[in-house]
């Protein structure tokens, strides 16, 4: 089969990339083959092409087949899967693996095991014609959600994930720093549970179009003491110190960006959560949410040869859609 490899970690515009030939994979039991039909792309991805990862041991192999943002059709099933059946649709996220029998396994938190395998950073992903895993990191798609599943899967489900915990306080007013794709939804999600969202960018940002949050402020320009709590969306050192000063005593900032090494001064009374990864749960709460709920998101379908013209859109901010691979188009 085919499959889109990165080479190296170099900046996205030399296109590290080559298309291999690699063997089909052999199911293990517990396993369904995938025959890959979508792969989104998001910052994530350049980010780990570009070596912002390596202190994290990201990309762990090379070459790696990356892409952790998976649509496609069960193709095949090991003799011991009980949840799948053949052409059911199905989503992979970024957790490929975890051991399912450490306390944090065993207590819904498969985001921070030790033996955790990240799709598309640790073990292969999902840009090649067909992926393997076990059944029990991959989801059903339920027919009724409108929201577009690649979109879902990655920046909807990191979205979903915070607004869980900004749903366990007693909050009004959001600041959500940086204006990607997850912050579109969360910004959706907040106003279903009567939220006031407030975006927040950097003066040296693009304007993004803004019709999703109730205001656009700048970081540089924010009210002290103002959010009931805050979503930081990247590891920009600046938002997060604003994010601090913006929200009010008591409150929390949200760190929802990976692979951040640097923290602002903390403040009494001001708490940082850094949640992690989107866990199986909160995948299934986030598809059971969008089963009776309308979500704008726009999308655009490219094909493998212009996959580093879709990275520099979202490098760039040039875009606010999820741009995702046609698989089966691109090796036709
Ligand atoms: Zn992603
Ligand atoms: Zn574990």
């Amino acid at each position: 089969m085919k499959a889109l490899a990165l080479l190296k970690n170099a900046k996205i515009e030399y296109n590290p990339f080559k298309i291999l030939d690699v063997n089909l994979p052999d199911l293990n039991s517990n396993e369904i083959l995938v025959r890959v039909t979508e792969v989104g792309l998001c910052k994530l991805d350049i980010d780990l092409i570009e070596g912002n990862f390596l202190s994290f041991g990201f990309p762990s192999k090379f070459p790696l087949i990356i892409g952790h943002e998976i649509i496609g059709k069960v193709e095949d099933i090991g003799e011991n899967v009980n949840f799948f059946k053949k052409y059911e649709s199905v989503a992979i996220g970024l957790i490929y693996s975890s051991c399912l029998r450490c306390k944090n396994c065993l207590n819904g938190k498969e985001n921070f095991c030790d033996k955790l395998q990240i799709t598309g950073f640790s073990s292969d992903g999902g840009l090649s014609q067909y992926f393997k895993i076990n059944e029990s990191f991959a989801f059903n798609i339920p027919n009724e959600i409108n929201i577009d599943a690649p979109s879902l899967i990655c920046n909807g489900s990191f979205a979903y994930k915070c607004a869980k915990i900004i749903n366990r306080y007693n909050v009004e007013k959001v600041g959500i720093f940086g204006s990607d794709l997850t912050a579109q939804i969360l910004s959706q999600i907040l106003k279903y549970y009567g939220i006031e969202v407030h975006l927040v960018i950097s003066k040296s940002e693009p304007i993004p179009e803004y019709k999703f949050y109730d205001s656009l402020e700048y970081a540089n320009n924010l009210k002290q003491n103002y959010f009931d709590a805050a979503v930081v969306l990247s590891n920009n050192f600046e938002f997060m110190d604003k994010a601090v000063l913006a929200v009010k005593r008591g409150s929390n900032v949200i760190l929802a960006a990976l692979g951040i090494v640097k923290v602002p001064a903390f403040l009494e009374g001001k708490s940082f959560i850094l949640p992690g990864l989107p866990t199986r749960s909160d995948i299934i709460e986030l598809m059971n949410f969008c089963k009776s709920r309308k979500f704008q998101v726009d999308k655009e379908e490219i094909n493998f040869s212009n996959i580093t013209d879709g990275l520099k859109a979202i490098k760039y901010k040039r875009t606010n859609k999820k741009i995702y691979i046609n698989l089966q188009k691109s090796f036709l």
